[in-house]
């Protein structure tokens, strides 16, 4: 894992900071209506401890496993302080890592089949905890990309509300690498409104903006605070 400079670190989230803020304005959103998701994966605990002392509260990470290496310790210290963490999975689920995902993470961001639909169902039951949770939409229609493609995906928030009992309360996506994320953008908002959904997550680094623009209310930023990550 990678060591971050803490105080430039620091200096990079309140630029991304500001940026949401100006971005809010120049698009007309609502203040305070986009939340910024830190997304700590591939760093350590010493790159995330600044990040928390600076106020941030809100994680991503998209492994199951390393987030199971990092934030119980981190909570812990936080919970010694009477503060709490909201943690948010945003990669892809195994069915067999559900009940680990349900215990760890307080947002599931990555719902993207029955299979896990119906695994998070019985886990959410049995650990009596309630993650937020929000349906991954493969905008892009890409092949080796997880996510329901857009055709597919009102069908399956009715499965999920009636044959699994669960709660979704909103949409996430991660646009094509290579293609203008802002059409991407429009559509997730699309199908959000058109479902009745109020949490839209979108936008990270590079695009967070045009997300703001496109009405995320939840943007995902990592290298644009920690630095830039090796390998993934
Ligand atoms: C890594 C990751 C991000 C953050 O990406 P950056 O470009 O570093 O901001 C956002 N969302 C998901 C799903 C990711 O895996």
């Amino acid at each position: 894992m990678t060591e971050a400079n803490p105080s430039s670190a620091i200096d990079r989230l309140q630029s991304v900071r500001d940026s949401i803020k100006a971005a809010e304005t120049r698009y007309e959103r609502q203040p305070h209506s986009v939340t910024l998701i830190a997304v700590s994966k591939t760093f350590e605990v010493a790159a995330i401890r600044p990040i928390i002392a600076a106020g941030q509260r809100i994680f991503g990470e998209n492994r199951v496993q390393e987030a199971s290496q990092k934030w119980p310790q981190l909570r812990q210290e936080m919970a010694a302080r009477g503060e709490d963490l909201e943690l948010h999975l945003i990669g892809p689920l195994q069915s067999n890592k559900a009940g680990d995902a349900v215990a760890l993470f307080d947002w599931i961001e990555t719902v993207d089949r029955d299979k896990i639909a119906k695994a998070l169902a019985s886990e959410i039951a049995k650990q009596k905890r309630n993650p937020t949770l929000l349906v991954q939409v493969n905008t892009g229609d890409e092949p080796q990309k997880a996510g329901l493609s857009p055709t597919e995906t009102d069908a399956f928030l009715v499965r999920c509300r009636d044959d699994y009992g669960l709660t979704i309360s909103g949409l996430m996506c991660i646009p094509p690498v290579n293609e203008a994320p802002g059409p991407h953008f429009a559509l997730l908002t699309k199908i959000a409104r058109r479902n009745g959904l109020g949490i839209i997550s979108m936008g990270m680094s590079g695009d967070f903006e045009t997300a703001i623009q496109m009405g995320a209310t939840h943007v995902r930023v990592g290298s644009a605070i920690f630095g830039a990550r090796l390998g993934f």
